[in-house]
């Protein structure tokens, strides 16, 4: 760790915090966990010491570090001689693919990051509809852009009635064109759409809220919100940039059967390259410059190493038992590390779907029905960031957010290899007390 802390001072000279986003600096260190390389479950910090991967590049990583099939793919873009700027077969081959494999995609655009999708998906959305309001939930992550960027991850006195920015610098006349309201509640979607249904734009989402203690939607939730969007004329929009390829190659809305007008994909599809995409019904994507005259546009866009990686990506999930294999290692860790909580009448579990989980520290994990953000509002943090910070030094590692997942590379082994760290890292932190903060 020595020279992690070493690195960070150089770093953090010309880096605002030393690094490139500042989701990562690792509040259990105090700052960002440096690493010399990736390999399929593994990471290996500047020393060389090898760590079992919780993080998977904040989903990115669903195959794995470095998949053969992902870096032969890049390999193969590189050959071609360029990398953006220009259309190949290659593009329109793999859209076809995405819209053979997810439910509501007739027509698609890609992008680079989930940010700049979630921000084209609300600008076609109010240009389709000719009106200006977008409903998002308390919670629920969309990226950084000026649109949606409200009550992300509110503290008490700031969360819901409150209307917060999550972060400086939004104008204020932006704010009034965001209405946020409680995910699951169901009287207050319905009374919010129906009465103010012709001014809204779109109700944007995350299906499964990861962003957030890995929330479910209630049974009849996602469908609820299916029957009066489309009453009112308002477009379904889900955010699959994190649950999309979770649980199954057509993401969450085929897990829920609930079929969205427009839905942004990323992370998992590119395999570890910078890959977005923003799609749905044609009747919409249509409206998309120059068909229409919503614009999309950017020299990067479909940028080739991450097209082929993204071809490479769906080769690989394809691959027969590919999702059963993740889907029950999955469930071994969750059970795994529920079970080690219990042994040792630890006030902490974890809510998980598909390859992706949350841990709840304290007063939520008692509770047996987490609905929303707001009972989520105890979960106690620094004590989750020192279970982080002794999981680092038993081998395991865990970036301090809502959100963790294992990729199709993590073994059996791997998954006991975890078990094994936690368990010690929890033994540790009830070793030093748990007022010692
Ligand atoms: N939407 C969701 C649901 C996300 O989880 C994220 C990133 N975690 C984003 C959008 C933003 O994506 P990016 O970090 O690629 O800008």
């Amino acid at each position: 760790m020595n020279q992690n802390l070493e690195h960070w001072k150089r770093a953090a000279e010309y880096l605002p915090g030393g690094v490139c986003s500042s989701a990562r600096v690792n509040r259990g260190l105090d700052g960002p966990f440096y690493l010399s390389r990736g390999k399929g479950s593994k990471v290996y910090d500047l020393a060389g010491n090898e760590y079992v991967d919780l993080c998977t590049s904040f989903g990115s990583a669903l195959v794995g570090h470095a998949h053969p099939k992902v870096t032969e793919a890049i390999h193969q873009a590189l050959d071609m001689g360029f990398m953006c700027g220009y259309e190949n077969e290659w593009h329109a081959r793999l859209a076809q693919r995405i819209a053979e494999t997810v439910p509501c995609v007739e027509m698609l655009r890609f992008t680079l990051s989930g940010t700049e999708t979630t921000s084209y998906a609300v600008k076609l959305a109010r240009e389709y509809t000719g009106r200006p309001l977008l409903v998002k939930f308390e919670g629920h992550f969309h990226g950084f852009n000026d649109y949606l960027a409200y009550n992300y991850w509110p503290s008490p006195g700031e969360a819901l009635p409150q209307i917060t920015p999550a972060a400086a610098g939004l104008p204020e006349c932006l704010q009034r064109a965001c209405i946020v309201l409680p995910f699951n509640d169901f009287e207050r979607a319905e009374e919010t759409l129906v009465t103010r249904g012709e001014e809204i734009a779109a109700v944007i989402l995350e299906p499964v809220n990861y962003n957030s203690g890995t929330i479910l939607p209630e049974p009849g939730f996602l469908q609820l919100l299916r029957r009066l969007t489309m009453e009112q004329g308002v477009l379904l929009i889900f955010d699959e940039i994190l649950s999309g390829f979770r649980t199954g190659p057509g993401c969450m809305q085929a897990a829920y059967g609930v079929t969205p007008d427009l839905c942004t994909l990323g992370k998992a599809i590119g395999g570890g390259t910078p890959l977005s995409a923003f799609g749905g019904k044609r009747r919409i994507m249509e409206h998309v410059a120059p068909l229409g005259k919503a614009q999309h546009s950017g020299t990067y866009n479909g940028y080739l190493s991450s097209i082929m990686a993204g071809a490479a990506f769906f080769d690989i999930i394809e691959e027969s038992g590919f999702y059963e294999e993740l889907l029950r290692r999955s469930q071994r860790l969750y059970d795994g590390i529920d079970e080690i909580m219990r042994r040792h009448s630890f006030a902490a579990r974890v809510q998980g779907m598909g390859a992706r989980f949350s841990f709840l520290f304290g007063p939520p994990a008692e509770r047996d029905r987490v609905r929303n953000y707001q009972d989520l509002l105890d979960n106690q943090w620094p004590l989750f960031h020192r279970f982080c910070r002794a999981c680092l030094q038993h081998g395991v590692y865990l970036h301090t957010m809502w959100h963790h997942g294992i990729s199709a590379a993590h073994t059996d082994e791997d998954v006991d290899r975890t078990l094994e760290g936690m368990e010690a890292a929890l033994e540790d932190v009830l070793a030093e007390g748990l007022d010692a903060l």
